[in-house]
């Protein structure tokens, strides 16, 4: 995703180009699922001195107008990315709290239309599969006592 494209993406939802969210926007497609704090530390390696107040604000304002995609699953801070729209689904590592994209089981937008939506309109269903990703298992196993009878 080149500068030019990034800016076209802030010009269509009539943003204002700057370099602070020129390179928050950049620095979340490049490490989706990132927090604030891991991405105050991408923008500041490439702006220099960039205030956490600075960074949280372009968040706010990319996600309003739908740039950014904000999730948070329980217990875990605040994540962005830019995969927006489709309505993917995330699976949460209860360890180590990484996340990973899982395209809808059944179509783009899952459950949307609920079975009774008592009068709502409903714009998003969020779905997060929770458990231990692959690292974790092999950290827990390898670290467990051996078993006695097991050799
Ligand atoms: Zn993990
Ligand atoms: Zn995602």
């Amino acid at each position: 995703m080149s500068e030019s494209d990034l800016e076209g993406r802030l010009r269509e939802k009539s943003l204002r180009v700057t370099a602070p969210r020129l390179a928050v926007l950049a620095a979340v497609q490049e490490h989706p699922h990132s927090d604030t704090d891991a991405l105050a530390r991408v923008v500041r390696s490439r702006l220099g001195s960039v205030s956490h107040q600075t960074v949280y604000d372009v968040l706010r304002i990319l996600t309003e107008v739908g740039l950014v995609r904000r999730i948070q699953p329980a217990a875990a801070t605040a994540r962005y990315e830019t995969r927006v729209s489709d309505n993917h689904h995330h699976l949460v590592c209860r360890s180590c709290k990484t996340i990973v994209d899982v395209d809808c089981a059944v179509g783009s937008s899952p459950c949307l239309s609920a079975r009774d939506d008592h009068g709502f309109e409903v714009d998003e269903a969020e779905v997060v599969y929770w458990g231990t990703c692959p690292d974790c298992l092999t950290t827990s196993s390898a670290s467990e006592p051996p078993r006695e009878g097991t050799r």
